[in-house]
C-alpha cells in the first residue's frame, strides 16, 4: 500500500512539474536529479544528492567497503585549498563522480570527486559589509540539485540556479528585502521541482520565513510567515490568526515593527507518503520576550507562536498542517531549527512514524510526524531552564529564575544561547536505531537591559546587556569556565530515551556527523582531527590530523567502485568567535585552514606542514580614558562588537583580535575602519549610522582598557 502510494506520488509530482509553468523542463532528461531519485536516494549509495542524504536527513550511507575492520588504513587521497579562511559549514554533493561544494563567502567550488581535478568555481561576489547582517560569520551550507541545476543560497539573500556542468548562472532570485538584515546561510531542499530555501536574521530584527521558487525559473511559489506582524485581520490566513492570539502589545506592527523573528534559517525534512515538510523555526526578536511581547505587567507574556517550533506544511502550496513548540515564549535564543531527522520505529509496543530533534533547548524530542503528538522530550545535556516535558500537554515545565525580563539580577542559564547542539548535523545508524547527536555545554549568563531599544540600521537586537558578562580578567576564573565547558558525541537512543554511549571531547563546537553500513560514525573535531568511532559502542578507530577545527559534517560515495570519505575543513561560525573558540577549553589555539580533505582505503597523502600562527604581541598603548568613557564604549561594544569580536574583547583565531589592532593607539586610523568603513570589502561595514564617533572612539579606549588588563594577566 505504501509503495504504492509513494509510485502514484511521484508520478503525479513528476506529471505536475512538467505541465505547471509556461517553460517546460525534464529533469529526468536533464542530468537525471529528478523527484524518483531524490525519493530514492538512499539506497544510491554512489551519490550524494541532497544535503541529508535522503528527504528524511538521516545521513546514514548504505556503503560498508569501508568498515569497523579496515578503517585504520584510511588514508588521504587529495585535499584542495579553499580561498577563504572563514567557517566552513558545508555538505558537499556528489554526482556522478564530481562533487560540489559551498564555501564561507556563498562561493562554489567543483571537483573531480576522484582525483581532485578543479572543474569550475562561482562567486555570487556577496558583498563584503553583509558580514555584519550574519550573526555567526559568513557560512554557507551547501546546495540542492534537480535536473542539471544546482541551488545556491547566497549570505545577502538571493537564490541562485547555477548549470551543473559549467557553473554558469540559469537564474537568479533575491529572496529577501536586502535593506534588512536578512542573511541565507543554510542549504535549500527540492521537492516536486520547488526549491525551498528559509533566511536567518533574528539577532538584528526581522520577520521569519520560508518560501517556495519554481526551480524553472525562479519565480516565488510561495511564501509561509512563521510570525504575525500585528495586522492579522480576517483577511489573513488562520494559522498567522492563531498565532497572534499568543503575542500581546504593539510591537509587531507598522515600518518601526520589531520583526518577531522566527527565521527558518536550516532544518527542513520532507515525507513524501504524508506529503509533509517540515521546517525548525528560530527564537524571538528581540530575544527578550518581555520586550517582544510585554503583557500588561511589561514583564512579558504568551507563547508568541511559531517561535522555537517544528511547524508540518503542505509542500505544493505552503499550507500550515501542524506544529509542535519546543520553547513557548522563547526568550534564550532557544531556536528549533537544529537538525530535523525523520525515521520509523517501534516505541512502546507501536510503529510509529516518528519526527526528532535535539534543539538548542536541550531535550531530545520525538513526535509523531503525521499528527505532530508529542512522543518524548528528555534533556541530552544539563539543563536548568526547564525541569522537564509535562508528557499530557508536551509543554516544558519552566524553572522561573531563568526567566529574566528588563530588571532585576542576571541568569546563569544552561544551555546558553548557543544551544546544547547548533546547526551541526546529527546522523542516525538503522541498524543500532541511535540517533549521533554533536552536543556541547556552554551556559550563558543573561544581563537584563533597561530601556533597550531597537536599532534598525546596525547591530544585535536582543533586549539583554550583552556587556554586562564578560569574564573578568582573572587568568583563574577563566580557566574556571573554561573548565565548565564540554564537547560530547552524544549516541541518543530514541526509544530507551537515554544515551547508549557518549565520547567526551576537549571543548564545544565539534564537527556534524556522517553513519554508515560499515558501522562507522565520523566526526571532525574542534581539537583538529577527523576521527572515526565504532558505530555500536563509541570506541575510537581512526584519526586524521587536520590542521584545523572541522564544523562541517563529512560525507561518503563511490566513484568506479572504490568508497571515498570527504570533509570540507575550516574553523568558524558562531562558537569560534566567542570567548573561548580559538582556544577549544583554554588547551590549545584552533586556526582555520580551509581545506577539502577527501580519503580512500590505502592513501598514503600527507598534508603540507601548517601555515605559522601570526603572533602579533599584546602591546596596547596606556589607558587614559575616564571610567566614564569606558563604560559607554563597554556598552556599546557589547551590543555592536562582542558578536563578531568576542566578549571582553578577548579575541579568536577567525577574526582579528582588536586588543592587537595597529590601530589602537590612532584614534583617526581606528575611525577610517569602524566609521568610514575602510575594510569594509573584507566584511567589516562602517558603523556610522548606528554609532556616533565619539562613541566608536570610546569603544576604542574600552578595547584599550581590555588590551592593559590582558596583558597584566599574562
Ligand atoms: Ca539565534
Amino acid at each position: 500500500m505504501r509503495k504504492f502510494a509513494r509510485t502514484a506520488l511521484v508520478a503525479g509530482l513528476m506529471a505536475l512539474s512538467l505541465g505547471s509553468c509556461g517553460e517546460s523542463y525534464d529533469p529526468a532528461a536533464n542530468g537525471g536529479i529528478d523527484g524518483a531519485r531524490l525519493l530514492n536516494a538512499q539506497a544510491d549509495g554512489a551519490n550524494w544528492i541532497s544535503y541529508g542524504r535522503n528527504y528524511e536527513e538521516q545521513r546514514f550511507s548504505p556503503l560498508a567497503q569501508i568498515s569497523t575492520e579496515n578503517v585504520g588504513k584510511l588514508g588521504l587521497e587529495w585535499s584542495a585549498d579553499m580561498d577563504t579562511a572563514r567557517g566552513q559549514e558545508a555538505t558537499p554533493l556528489v554526482m556522478d563522480g564530481k562533487m560540489y561544494l559551498t564555501t564561507a563567502w556563498s562561493k562554489v567550488k567543483a571537483y573531480d570527486a576522484a582525483t581532485g581535478e578543479p572543474l569550475w568555481s562561482f562567486d555570487p561576489e556577496v558583498p563584503g559589509e553583509t558580514a555584519v547582517k550574519a550573526c555567526c560569520d559568513v557560512v554557507n551550507r551547501g546546495m540542492a540539485a534537480w535536473g542539471d541545476r544546482l541551488f545556491l543560497g547566497t549570505l545577502d539573500g538571493r537564490l541562485i540556479a547555477l548549470d551543473r556542468d559549467t557553473g554558469d548562472v540559469i537564474w537568479e532570485t533575491v529572496t529577501v528585502d536586502q535593506t534588512k538584515s536578512y542573511t541565507i546561510t543554510g542549504a535549500p531542499r527540492v521537492i516536486d521541482g520547488k526549491v525551498i530555501i528559509g533566511n536567518g536574521g533574528a539577532e538584528f530584527g526581522v520577520r521569519g520565513y520560508v518560501a517556495a521558487y519554481d526551480a524553472v525559473d525562479g519565480e516565488e511559489v510561495w511564501r509561509f510567515y512563521t510570525v504575525p506582524d500585528g495586522t492579522e485581520g480576517e483577511d489573513s490566513d488562520a494559522y498567522l490568526q492563531d498565532a497572534a492570539k499568543t503575542w500581546s502589545g504593539d510591537t509587531l506592527a507598522g515600518e518601526d515593527g520589531i520583526g518577531g523573528g522566527g527565521t527558518v534559517w536550516d532544518a527542513m525534512a520532507y515525507d513524501a507518503d504524508l506529503d509533509l515538510m517540515y521546517i525548525g523555526v528560530g527564537n524571538g526578536s528581540p530575544w527578550n520576550r518581555a520586550y517582544r511581547s510585554p503583557g500588561e505587567d511589561g514583564k512579558g507574556e504568551g507563547d508568541n507562536l511559531y517561535l522555537s517550533s517544528i511547524v508540518a506544511i503542505r509542500p505544493s502550496t505552503g499550507e500550515y498542517v501542524w506544529h509542535y513548540q519546543t520553547t513557548p515564549g522563547e526568550t534564550w535564543d532557544f531556536t528549533a531549527t537544529q537538525h530535523i531527522m525523520l525515521a520509523d520505529m517501534e516505541i512502546d509496543g507501536r510503529e510509529r512514524q516518528v519526527l526528532m530533534q535535539a534543539p538548542k533547548n536541550g531535550f531530545f524530542y520525538v513526535l509523531d510526524r503525521a499528527t505532530g503528538e508529542f512522543i518524548s522530550g528528555d534533556p541530552y545535556v544539563t539543563v536548568n531552564w526547564a525541569t522537564g516535558i509535562d508528557p499530557e500537554t508536551g509543554r516544558p515545565i519552566e524553572n522561573p529564575e531563568t526567566r529574566i525580563d528588563k530588571t532585576g539580577q542576571p541568569a546563569t542559564v544552561t544551555p546558553g544561547a548557543l544551544g546544547g547542539h547548533n546547526w551541526h548535523p546529527m546522523a542516525y545508524h538503522p541498524g543500532e536505531n541511535l540517533v549521533y547527536i554533536p552536543a556541547f555545554e556552554a551556559g550563558m549568563v543573561y544581563s537584563p537591559q533597561e530601556n533597550w531599544k531597537p536599532d534598525r540600521a546596525r547591530g544585535f537586537n536582543i533586549g539583554f546587556d550583552l556587556g554586562a558578562s564578560d569574564l573578568p580578567p582573572d587568568l583563574g576564573f577563566r580557566k574556571q569556565v573554561a573548565g565548565s565547558l564540554r564537547g560530547m558525541l552524544i549516541a541518543w537512543d530514541p526509544v530507551a530515551k537515554k544515551a547508549r554511549w557518549t565520547v567526551e571531547h576537549p571543548g564545544p563546537w565539534n564537527g556534524g556527523l556522517l553513519a554508515t553500513a560499515g558501522g562507522l560514525v565520523f566526526q571532525g573535531t574542534a581539537g583538529s582531527d577527523l576521527k572515526a568511532f565504532n558505530a555500536a559502542d563509541g570506541t575510537e578507530l581512526w584519526s586524521f590530523a587536520a590542521q584545523t577545527g572541522i564544523v562541517a559534517p563529512p560525507v561518503t560515495y563511490t566513484v568506479d567502485g572504490e568508497q571515498y570519505v570527504a570533509v570540507l575543513a575550516g574553523w568558524g561560525g558562531a562558537y569560534a568567535l566567542t570567548v573561548d573558540g580559538g582556544l577549544i577549553a583554554n588547551k590549545a589555539p584552533v586556526r582555520n585552514v580551509s581545506r577539502l580533505l577527501v580519503f580512500k582505503l590505502g592513501a598514503e597523502g600527507e598534508l603540507p606542514p601548517p601555515p605559522a600562527l601570526a603572533d602579533i604581541p599584546l602591546d596596547p598603548p596606556p589607558s587614559r580614558a575616564t571610567p566614564e568613557v569606558i563604560a559607554l564604549g563597554k556598552a556599546k561594544y557589547g551590543r555592536y562588537c562582542s558578536v563578531c569580536h568576542a566578549p571582553g574583547a578577548v579575541g579568536s583565531t577567525v577574526l582579528p583580535d582588536l586588543r592587537r589592532s595597529g590601530t589602537l593607539g590612532n584614534k583617526g586610523a581606528w575611525l577610517s575602519v569602524v566609521h568610514d568603513g575602510i575594510l569594509q570589502d573584507n566584511g567589516m561595514a562602517s558603523f556610522k549610522a548606528s554609532l556616533t564617533k565619539d562613541e566608536m572612539d570610546a569603544i576604542r579606549e574600552y578595547v584599550i582598557k581590555r588590551a592593559n588588563e590582558d596583558k597584566a594577566m599574562e
